[in-house]
């Protein structure tokens, strides 16, 4: 099961299929919510559930830590009005009357009817209230299809009502893809510097994506010099290889560009490896976007890719004219060290661009 995890959520960062379980904000309890920032925010109506969010379930006492939070955000201003899907209604009469909050009669959460009688009644425009509760399939869907922001608590100990167990088994199946929109307090600081500089060294961002940036560039020099030895060592034509044929027929028909190469393998070398990095740089952008630079949506994409492609265009022809200047030096047809050094030396220069121009803003 995934671990319960606090923060705001960013909704651009995931597909519109999920924005409508997404809540605002995910809170380890009604206590953590900070009521003067949401006061701060124009928020003046508090729509509150009941059963795991308020109180247990079956129970009709909240904590004492639940009624001074709810006393403290009566103090800063805020009306407070109970949307509870629960039929007990001497009960709810009761925990109403104890926080001092009014309760609203309606459909059954996701439906947008008590949510609407409860703005009616407080004469509240959608912006000026919050919900909090503890499940997405009630309490956020409902609030998010009335246009009303929504906190999502971690529910309450204890036990629930037995309907709620099938709630809980589509909350589990969305909290994966939600918690992709998550930020959490974590992710807002490593921009601080003073926080960058406390963490240890292996926490660093930086070193971290040097780390994975490293791992990536393994995975597409794999497959750079797969397709590279396939092009140059596999692929009959005639009598010979293809590459020999390909390099014969470059040094024969622009010799001014292709006089550097000793044999028409040297001359075919330059062709092929451009040729084959074309699948290494597409399994880099998709790995390094995902997973190095953890950008997340479907947003900016296209353009990161344009910038992600220039640089490891540049990079190649750094990287392939160090390959090939190191295969006509050594004279021994010797494939595997003139690449790695070109990888070496064209990844570095990727994993700059990719930093601080491709995916900049991100990192
Ligand atoms: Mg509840």
């Amino acid at each position: 099961m995934t671990p319960w995890k606090s923060g705001r959520f960013e909704r651009q960062r995931i597909s519109r299929v999920y924005h409508p379980f997404t809540p605002a904000h995910a809170e380890d309890s009604l206590n953590c919510v900070n009521a003067q920032a949401l006061w701060d925010r124009g928020k003046r109506l508090l729509m509150l559930d009941v059963d795991n969010t308020l109180v247990q379930w079956h129970s009709d006492e909240p904590s004492p830590e639940v009624l001074e939070w709810t006393e403290a955000a009566k103090k800063i201003g805020f009306e407070i009005c109970i949307i509870s899907n629960t039929t007990q209604h001497d009960r709810l009469a009761k925990i109403a009357g104890r926080i001092g909050a009014a309760t609203v009669k309606g459909r059954f959460k996701p439906s947008r009817s008590m949510f609407r009688l409860a703005l009616i009644k407080f004469k509240r425009k959608p912006a000026e209230a919050i919900m909090i509760g503890d499940q997405l399939i009630t309490d956020v869907l409902g609030a998010n299809r009335s246009g009303i922001e929504a906190i999502w608590v971690r529910r309450l100990e204890g036990k629930e009502f037995s309907g709620t167990s099938i709630n809980r088994r589509m909350e589990r199946m969305l909290t994966g893809p939600i918690y992709q929109a998550l930020v959490t307090p974590l992710d807002e600081t490593p921009d601080s510097p003073a926080a960058e500089q406390a963490k240890p060294l292996a926490q660093k961002t930086l070193v971290h994506q040097i780390v994975k940036f490293g791992i990536v560039g393994g995975s597409s020099f794999v497959i750079d010099f797969g397709f590279t030895y396939v092009f140059m060592k596999l692929i009959p034509m005639g009598n010979g290889l293809m590459s020999d044929h390909l390099g014969n027929f470059l040094r024969s028909s622009i010799p001014g560009l292709f006089g550097f190469a000793k044999g028409p393998s040297e001359a075919a070398l330059p062709l092929m490896s451009a040729l084959a990095s074309v699948f290494a740089m597409t399994n880099s952008f998709f790995l390094n976007r995902a997973w190095t630079f953890e950008v997340k949506g479907k947003e900016e994409r296209a353009r990161q890719m344009t910038r992600f492609y220039i640089v490891c265009i540049i990079g190649q022809v750094i990287g392939v004219g160090v390959a090939t200047f190191m295969y006509n030096l050594n004279g021994r047809q010797e494939l595997l060290i003139p690449k790695v050094l070109g990888a070496l030396v064209g990844g570095t220069w990727n994993f700059i661009g990719s930093r601080l121009w491709a995916f900049r803003g991100k990192v």
